[in-house]
């Protein structure tokens, strides 16, 4: 009989309650517990379903294009004479990130529930374009949250959200970015649960969202692990994604939980550690319930959760999935940080030496496995490339322009 610290570190949480340790659980009003109370438990009949797993593999395949492959950055490692650098191409992903792993699960789960309309958030537009494109393949209506802020910065995401057939609505209340959004898609979602569902766009939520999520991107470490050890014979040393709300980084260090692999999370520090300047929650942030779960969050002097900024927009959330703040607790991950600046060189960097042009949020990851390179000359480092650059090309040239002069 398994004991449970005999099983694999992934089935050890979260617990019936979707606690994490003392994170995550639900805190939220009683008629949406009822909801997310049929969710879990339709979630966990379905998911076992061996129609539902063959249909979800075969839209990974077929229409999403999985595996996306591992990749050796030769020209980037040799250019920094460190550390072997590799990707998990994400980026190549249909619709351009590894958000539409959760969005495919998300959609096929609201199908089998009969669900007539899909609601969620959007930050920087990808989970909004990824749930667009799932509820096309579906024939499911989609209305879509977004901040003003973020939809004047991401007008080529509200574009594509709107060619997809999803209903973008403005959100034009507090800071305008992806706090609001998340706020306006719950309201929205409370008049109508029976017929509606929200599909959260990461790790967050009341449970049993950071479960579902984690368990729809766990592909991505699958994957990477069995790929990694065809290229090289062996694990590699670190793994290293970006946080947001943390689901491409839950997403790959679920593969490597219970391996002898340092798991970095790496969080945006903005324009420096000033309240109001980053969003990194984990490095600077204390313990507290938002969003409907118990997280590590920045808060301001009233205890409400605090302005955010990242150059990142999928990645200015003040708060963290429950599972980061758990490994993080527990010290089976490491924290680290990248600032807008480093994110922006290693932007012009993976262009111009591999030809890849990475989003913003994963240049965030790449700017930190350069600096980690260059402490672990002799190790191996894997990045999750969460997603590809187009959507960030406009902000880029209009902002730092002056960049592409520079030698890389
Ligand atoms: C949304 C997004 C992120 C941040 O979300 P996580 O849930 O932390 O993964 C990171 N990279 C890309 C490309 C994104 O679109």
């Amino acid at each position: 009989m398994n004991t449970k610290s005999s099983l694999p570190l992934h089935r050890q949480v979260p617990d019936e309650r979707g606690f994490f340790g003392k994170f995550g659980g639900s805190f939220i009003p009683p008629e949406l517990q009822e909801q997310m109370d049929e969710i879990a438990r339709a979630y966990q009949r379905i998911c076992r379903s061996h129609d539902f797993i063959r249909e979800l593999r075969s839209i990974r395949k077929h229409f999403q294009g999985r595996p996306t492959p591992v990749y050796y950055c030769n020209n980037l490692s040799n250019k920094i004479d460190g550390a072997r650098i590799y990707l998990k191409r994400e980026d190549l992903n249909h619709s351009g990130a590894h958000k539409l792993n959760h969005c495919m699960g998300e959609a096929l789960l609201a199908k089998y529930l009969g669900k007539k309309k899909l609601i969620a958030e959007t930050g920087a537009g990808q989970h909004g374009v990824a749930l667009a494109t799932a509820g096309a393949y579906f024939g499911i209506p989609v209305e879509i949250h977004m901040g003003e802020v973020d939809i004047a910065k991401e007008h080529p995401n509200v574009v594509r959200m709107r060619i997809l057939g999803a209903t973008v609505v403005p959100v034009s209340f507090g800071a305008r970015t992806l706090k609001e959004a998340v706020d306006s898609a719950f309201q929205a979602y409370l008049k109508d649960p029976v017929n509606s569902i929200y599909c959260i766009g990461s790790v967050v939520g009341p449970h049993p969202f950071p479960l579902m999520v984690r368990e729809f991107q766990r592909v991505v470490g699958i994957e990477a692990r069995e790929q990694f050890i065809e290229m090289t014979g062996e694990l590699p040393d670190n793994v290293v994604a970006c946080v947001g709300g943390g689901s491409n980084a839950m997403g790959i260090f679920s593969g490597f939980l219970d391996d002898p692999v340092e798991l970095h999370g790496v969080e945006p520090l903005g324009r420096g550690s000033k309240p109001g300047d980053h969003a990194a929650s984990l490095s600077h942030g204390s313990e507290g319930v938002m969003h409907g779960f118990n997280s590590i969050m920045l808060k301001d002097d009233k205890g409400e959760p605090s302005a955010v900024y990242s150059v990142a927009s999928g990645l200015d959330y003040p708060s963290v999935g429950p599972e980061h703040a758990y490994l993080n607790s527990i010290g089976r991950t490491t924290v680290g940080t990248a600032t807008d600046e480093e994110a922006i060189h290693a932007f012009f960097q993976l262009s111009r030496l591999e030809g890849i042009i990475p989003a913003l949020e994963s240049a965030h990851a790449v700017a930190y496995a350069l600096k980690l390179a260059k402490q672990r000359p002799s190790q191996d480092i894997l990045v999750n490339l969460s997603g590809r650059g187009d959507k960030d090309i406009d902000f880029v040239m209009e902002k730092y322009g002056h960049y592409a002069d520079m030698e890389y």
